[in-house]
């Protein structure tokens, strides 16, 4: 599963609409203290399906969206689009036609989160095992934040669990089973 775009609008200091084109090999992000590295790579997370506002370091799922400056502000809505090629097929069969898959999250405020997968609406669920079955995802260890290396140091059994169970690619059956206890 290779992402081969991603498109901020109105998404954190992204006020203005920005695409990063994601090539072969190795991309890095270079820049001074405060210049959105961090924020890029939240909003990878947060299109494939994050729905804990503080992995998004805010209060609430609406800190996401553009908060206005000084000269500039504050937006309505924050929209991220990720572009996928789907050559591999990896894509649930409803959607495997297609070369490559579009998956774009919108929230607006006081109304929520909506999604799209190549421009139908699908369910935040739909989404998040998308990705849980390709082995990667908004809860990914391939994304890496700030302290979370100590955090994995520090982290009980339980979680460390998880980990494994990703990077053996079963976090869909486990999220399944998960559901169908529930139920
Ligand atoms: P560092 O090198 O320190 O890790 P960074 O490049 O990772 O920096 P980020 O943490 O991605 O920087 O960006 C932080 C900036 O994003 C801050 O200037 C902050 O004000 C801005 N920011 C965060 N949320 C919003 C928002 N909702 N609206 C406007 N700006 C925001
Ligand atoms: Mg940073």
């Amino acid at each position: 599963m290779q992402f081969t775009r991603l498109r901020l609008q109105g998404f954190k200091s992204f006020v203005d609409p920005t695409e990063l084109v994601i090539r072969d090999g190795l991309t890095g992000v270079v820049g001074p203290n405060g210049c959105g590295k961090s924020n890029l790579l939240e909003a990878l997370r947060w299109v494939m399906g994050e729905n804990r506002a503080k992995a998004m370091r805010g209060d609430g799922m609406e800190d996401v969206i553009f908060a206005g400056t000084a000269s500039r502000p504050a937006r309505n809505s924050a929209s991220v689009d990720l572009v996928i090629d789907n050559t591999d097929r990896l894509a649930p069969a409803t959607f495997n036609h297609s070369d490559s898959l579009e998956i774009s999250r919108r929230i607006t405020r006081d109304i929520g989160s909506a999604y799209t997968l190549n421009g139908k609406n699908v369910r935040a669920r739909d989404v998040q095992m998308l990705f849980a079955d390709a082995s990667t995802g908004a809860h990914s260890p391939a994304l890496v934040r700030q302290g979370q290396i100590s955090e994995l140091i520090n982290a009980k059994p339980k979680a460390r669990r998880r980990i494994l169970e990703e990077a053996a690619g079963i976090s869909g059956l486990y999220q399944r089973r998960h559901e169908a206890e529930l139920k």
